[in-house]
């Protein structure tokens, strides 16, 4: 690798193959069919493929970055032989080449902490039936690894390992990339939508709260889909103005990528209760007690904020532990 390159640019080269590695595991797992599911909790599953990828970027982030603290979703223990083809040490050359303000390059490999996961394959598990998955729901499924520096998510990648894959001849998967007040990469920024008022949303955490918040903005449109990163990826393509999730299920892993990728586009995403970019760093709560409000573009996210019911905001901030 460019050793000279600024750091943030390295963590995000290197995320960006690590994600690719991570979707080909998921790939090979999900068509043997051998899926190993645990219930981690109500509504909350694990796979082999969940496992497997995890072992895949920790092993290699820690071999690249060892000071760097790396947060994952399930768990930051590797426990089992990482065979040696998972062990991921190319960097992507078109992250390098960005060109990177002064504010990122004086970095330290101890101030980073790598938030990743993968969202959400109990919408496959639920959907295994054929028909389903024609109609697309395998592009939900998002490999998502964002880098924080000290309390701030700033950079992040969303790989998508089933994209295309109702194209037939076209190539399968793609991996987007962000660095907030640098660039981005492998997606074009979407217009921003003006006539309708499109809101994106979960399609399987909905509770009254969630859709309380949804009615107050009186969409024209809800897209309920699956994944934080999922979400994200409909507005930075300018299909959807706001994502709007009044429910502390959302984790830092979830979001940290997702986060940053759209504040690199001029984006912003905040809790609903202070409207406050959440907070990254090593020791934080996993949880996003305050829900998700994040919008296209950073205009946009006063209205909707101002629209959050009362009622719905003291629901989230007695959520918290
Ligand atoms: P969704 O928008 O429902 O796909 O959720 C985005 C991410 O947050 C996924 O990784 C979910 O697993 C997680 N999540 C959201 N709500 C909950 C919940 N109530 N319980 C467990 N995980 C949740
Ligand atoms: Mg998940």
């Amino acid at each position: 690798m460019a050793q000279t390159s600024p750091l943030i640019l390295r963590l995000i080269a290197s995320s960006v193959c690590v994600a690719n590695k991570a979707g080909t595991i998921i790939r090979d797992v999900m068509s043997k069919g051998e899926l190993g599911i645990v219930e981690k909790g109500k509504n909350d599953l694990q796979t082999e493929a969940d496992r497997s990828a995890q072992c895949c970027i920790i092993a290699s982030l820690s071999s690249q970055f060892p000071a760097a603290t790396i947060i994952g979703e399930e768990g930051e223990q590797v426990n089992q032989n990482v065979p040696s083809d998972w062990l991921v040490n190319e960097v992507d050359s078109s992250v390098l080449e960005a060109s990177c303000p002064d504010n990122l390059k004086g970095i330290k490999e101890e101030e980073v902490s790598f938030n990743f996961g993968l969202n959400p394959f109990l919408i496959i598990l639920r959907c295994l039936s054929i028909r389903k998955l024609k109609n697309g729901l395998l592009d939900h499924v998002t490999v998502l690894i964002g880098v924080a520096v000290g309390e701030k998510a700033v950079g992040g990648v969303i790989h998508q390992p089933y994209y295309n894959y109702l194209k037939e001849g076209a190539p399968l998967g793609r991996t987007i990339w962000g660095v907030d007040g640098c660039g981005f990469g492998g997606f074009s920024v979407g217009s921003p939508l003006k006539d309708k008022r499109i809101i994106t949303t979960t399609r399987s955490h909905c509770d009254a709260a969630v859709q309380s918040a949804l009615d107050a903005m009186c969409p024209d449109e809800i897209l309920r889909v699956g994944g934080a990163g999922h979400k994200v990826l409909l507005l930075l393509e300018g299909k959807a103005n706001a994502y709007v999730f009044a429910s502390g299920g959302c984790k830092k892993w979830d979001t940290c990528a997702p986060e940053a990728i759209l504040h690199s586009i001029g984006g912003r995403m905040t809790d609903m209760v202070k409207g406050e970019p959440y907070r990254y760093h090593a020791s934080v709560e996993h949880r996003n007690w305050g829900g998700v409000l994040a919008t296209a573009t950073g205009e946009d996210h006063a209205w909707y904020f101002s629209r959050i019911p009362e009622s719905v905001r003291e629901k989230l901030s007695k959520s918290a532990p």
